[in-house]
């Protein structure tokens, strides 16, 4: 048995692009693993293989040093045979990213074959992601998904980008040098929010075109499915910053189309890794629904909503319309809801559905709740108040049409 043990240890194992192995790991058990690809790191200099967990989400997959996969594949196959093997688990560390992917993408086989193929398609494209790594301004943020940077830059392992024009650089000392050079101290555009420490910048695509396609490009990092990146002109693009003694710190954005046929007053919205979960995605949100209330029309994210965004959304309409049914006291129409809130009628059926607040009734939809059922809603963990909304009263913003000479004045 040591004898065997001791080959098991030295054995070599030959890893194929395109094969399932099944790796074992400390702590979390097994996985099955598929190889995608493999490189030659160019910071480290040694071989790495690129990885996909079966069943999880893409943001998962992972660079793994070729040394340390053949162990995890010899650990498994030692433990299979002792009949160890269990389903597999998730790591501590990575926990975030997995809470919040509760709903599992909808699977290839569930989707029509029109969208299905595109699906393929896209996965194709996307499937491997080079970019490890950013450095943006004083953070070092793990990426998540593969992003169409050109020509090297997109086959390199970290990144350098300036937080403050998003320009992007391969090496230290090429960053260092720019961070004396650079002459941005905050975003262009327009500063239309301004409260205590954060700020909310309008930019015009079309106008400012070259930040927006580097904001595209550093967002497609934890976006899975953004196809947005380098036709930027039709486009508004709102980037929220914090002051910090450098300058405004870039915390995430929106973008808006300029004329959307759907009617939508969101894109995209990212809120970057080191800012995630303090109330900045809500922020955002409550912004958008601000800007829509002054333009006069009722809005709506574009769909389909990323997992992430879904539950942002989720949970701010789930306390808007709640807050607005308690104020009402239930005497009000979808309609008024909307009108009150610029949610749109879709939206709102979708929340109040899956909080069982609405019927469908003789071939309309109908808010049915009591003050009592209100009460118990507020109380329950489904109702969480935001822990930032936006204040109205720090905007500064005239919708376009109504703008001329007037938006000068403004900045
Ligand atoms: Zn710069």
């Amino acid at each position: 048995m040591a004898n065997k043990k001791q080959d098991d240890k030295n054995s070599k194992i030959e890893i194929k692009l395109g094969e399932f192995y099944t790796i074992v790991r400390k702590n979390t058990g097994f996985h099955k693993t598929e190889v995608l690809e493999k490189r030659l790191n160019t910071l480290t200099h040694r071989l790495e293989y690129y990885v996909h967990y079966e069943n999880l989400d893409r943001r998962l997959d992972e660079w793994i040093d070729a040394e340390k996969l053949e162990q995890e594949i010899r650990d498994s196959n030692a433990s299979s045979s002792n009949n160890q093997q269990e389903e597999s688990m998730v790591t501590r560390n990575k926990k975030r990213k997995y809470d919040e992917i509760n709903h599992v993408s909808q699977s290839i086989s569930d989707m029509d074959p029109a969208t299905a193929a595109l699906e393929k398609e896209h996965e194709a494209i996307t499937k491997v992601k080079y970019i490890d790594r950013i450095q943006l301004g004083r953070f070092e943020i793990d990426c998540w998904y593969y992003s169409p940077y050109p020509d090297q830059f997109g086959k390199t392992p970290k990144l350098y980008i300036c937080a403050f024009c998003l320009k992007y650089m391969r090496n230290k000392k090429t960053y260092l040098s720019h961070r004396k050079l650079c002459s941005r101290t905050h975003p262009p555009g327009y500063e239309i929010y301004r409260k205590v420490d954060l700020s909310i910048f309008e930019i015009d695509g079309a106008h400012d075109k070259v930040y927006c396609q580097c904001l595209c490009l550093v967002a497609k990092l934890f976006l899975d499915h953004k196809t947005l990146y380098f036709d930027v002109n039709p486009f508004y693009f709102y980037v929220l910053t914090k002051s910090t003694p450098d300058g405004p710190e870039i915390i995430g954005y929106y973008s808006k189309e300029k004329d959307s046929v759907d009617g939508n007053n969101l894109a995209c919205i990212l809120t970057f890794p080191p800012y995630q979960r303090q109330g900045y995605g809500k922020l955002l949100i409550s912004f958008s629904y601000e800007l829509s209330k002054r333009e006069g029309q009722v809005g709506s994210p574009e769909k389909p909503l990323s997992d992430l965004g879904r539950l942002s959304y989720r949970s701010y309409w789930t306390y808007v319309l709640l807050e607005n049914l308690k104020e009402f006291r239930g005497q009000i129409t979808i309609a008024d809801l909307s009108e009150n809130t610029c949610i749109s009628r879709d939206d709102i059926i979708w929340t109040l559905r899956s909080l069982n607040l609405v019927k469908y009734w003789k071939g309309d939809h109908v808010i049915c709740v009591s003050p009592k059922l209100l009460e118990d809603f507020v109380k329950s963990p489904n109702f969480k108040k935001p822990r930032m909304l936006c204040d109205q009263s720090c905007i500064k913003y005239l919708p376009h049409d109504r703008r001329g000479d007037i938006v000068r004045r403004l900045k």
